[in-house]
């Protein structure tokens, strides 16, 4: 039945399914497996335990199809060993403590972080968790788009925490490292090792768990760990691309998500991007005229690590070549990272409008001051899309909704935020809104 050599199929399908599976995939599940020797028609492979067998069936069943001869049953001609050698792995002896496990990246502390009105209310909620474990909200779940800074705070709580519990033990992993932690400790024979760690934890700190997403087997474990930890008043802090709500993981982990503070991590505005140019311009040691902060904070709008980026490189120029920064010199180094014509351009006119059809007020009305429902949540919600869509300086803005304040509107977005993630209909509404004014 087999017309090749069971080594060179195997081969030929490392080949083929490395280009379909990324790294860390390929390197927990797929390069464990080994071709064991045998004489049958029968293509055995050696696993180190059952789950990865389950993992290569469950994801590339079809696949293999392609490379290895189906029976006359139909079924592939292939069956697995368990693989002994693993199997009599030593167990390792005790973890070392936590704290030395523990990679923080020294540069995300608090000190470093830059407030504005897109982050303030996440800063002080993970300030707040750092300052009273377990004593305020918990767990804490921030979400929000790439780049803007859930790393950096959870790590700062980690920081902070390091430096003013010194007795607290705490934990900071991704939720990648959880997954592999699981899978070297199963191999290992060391799940009770490894529970009795987690479940002795005081404060556990996991990044991006939207990776935790069809993870099945894995999202038991730590929904696990979750429930144990949180009964005992252990505080948990999670960061997430979305919120819990839009994660494709169980009813009961998503409920569990959500029992303690859900914060939104937004992106910045300009008068923070201003800020974060001029701290990191400030940490390198290059000196960034205010006009020329602006100028970039204008053309690089919606993510922190292309800011930092552009310091970066802003950096290296004026090293090397010893020039001041002016905007022309920044035109020419950063030249692609600006983007240019962002968006179509809109105005509080166009918001106003917009946002008048759509929730049957007239524009005199939004502009007014009526506090009547029926008019005050709509004028909110164009509150919103202002700061949401306009790069505008947040006070002028507030003027262009007749003469409001600046607190006004930034309480405005908090609500509507607030709102978004539980109103289906309003995010629908915005979503309309936000397509009539950008295309
Ligand atoms: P995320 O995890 O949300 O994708 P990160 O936390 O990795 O983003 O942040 C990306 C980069 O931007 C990091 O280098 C971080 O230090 C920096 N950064 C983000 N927000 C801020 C802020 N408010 N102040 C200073 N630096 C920030
Ligand atoms: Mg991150």
């Amino acid at each position: 039945m087999f017309t090749k050599n069971k080594a060179d199929i195997w081969s030929d399908f490392l080949i083929y399914i490395q280009e379909r599976c990324s790294a860390a995939e390929f390197q927990n599940w797929i390069a464990p497996i080994q071709v064991a020797e045998s004489n049958g028609d029968e293509l055995v492979l050696k696993v180190p335990n059952i789950f990865v067998q389950e993992y290569l069936l469950a994801n590339y069943k079809k696949d293999l199809a392609g490379f290895i001869p189906v029976k006359t049953n139909g079924s592939l001609a292939l069956t697995f060993v368990i693989s002994e050698e693993v199997r009599k792995q030593p167990v390792q002896e005790e973890a070392p403590p936590a704290q030395d496990n523990l990679k923080l990246n020294p540069h995300y502390t608090f000190e470093n972080f830059i407030e504005g009105a897109s982050n303030q209310f996440v800063k002080s909620a993970a300030l707040g968790v750092a300052s009273h474990p377990g004593k305020s909200y918990n767990p804490l779940f921030i979400h929000g788009g790439v780049g803007l800074g859930k790393t950096h705070l959870l790590h700062a709580i980690g920081h902070y925490v390091r430096e003013h519990h010194k007795k607290l033990k705490i934990h900071c992993i991704t939720t990648e490292g959880f997954i592999n932690d699981i899978v070297d400790n199963l191999k290992n024979k060391s799940m009770d090792r490894m529970k009795r760690f987690y479940r002795s934890l005081d404060i556990l700190l996991v990044d991006d768990i939207q990776f935790l997403q069809s993870r099945l087997n894995f999202e038991d474990e730590f929904c696990n760990t979750f429930e144990s930890l949180i009964n005992q008043n252990k505080q948990i802090v999670i960061t997430s691309d979305k919120p819990p709500s839009q994660l494709k993981l169980s009813e009961r982990l998503v409920a569990r998500m959500e029992w303690g503070l859900v914060a939104h991590v937004g992106t910045p505005d300009i008068e923070t991007r201003v800020a974060i140019l001029q701290h990191k311009a400030e940490l390198r040691g290059i000196r960034l005229p205010h006009k020329v902060a602006f100028f970039i904070a204008e053309h690089i709008f919606n993510n922190v690590r292309q800011l930092e980026g552009a310091i970066n490189r802003l950096s290296a120029f004026s090293r090397h070549l010893g020039k001041e920064v002016t905007e022309e010199v920044v035109e020419n180094t950063l030249g692609e990272l600006l983007q240019h014509n962002p968006q179509k351009k809109v105005s509080v006119d166009n918001i106003l409008h917009c946002v008048g059809t759509l929730f049957e007020v007239r524009v005199s009305d939004l502009r007014g001051t009526s506090r009547l429902k029926t008019v005050a949540f709509p004028r909110q919600v164009a509150m919103y899309l202002a700061k949401e869509l306009m790069t505008d300086p947040l006070m002028k803005l507030a003027s262009a909704f007749g003469g409001k304040t600046h607190s006004t509107l930034i309480h405005a977005w908090k609500k509507v935020s607030q709102q978004l993630l539980s109103d289906e209909n309003l995010r629908n509404q915005i979503e309309i809104a936000r397509r009539n004014l950008e295309e």
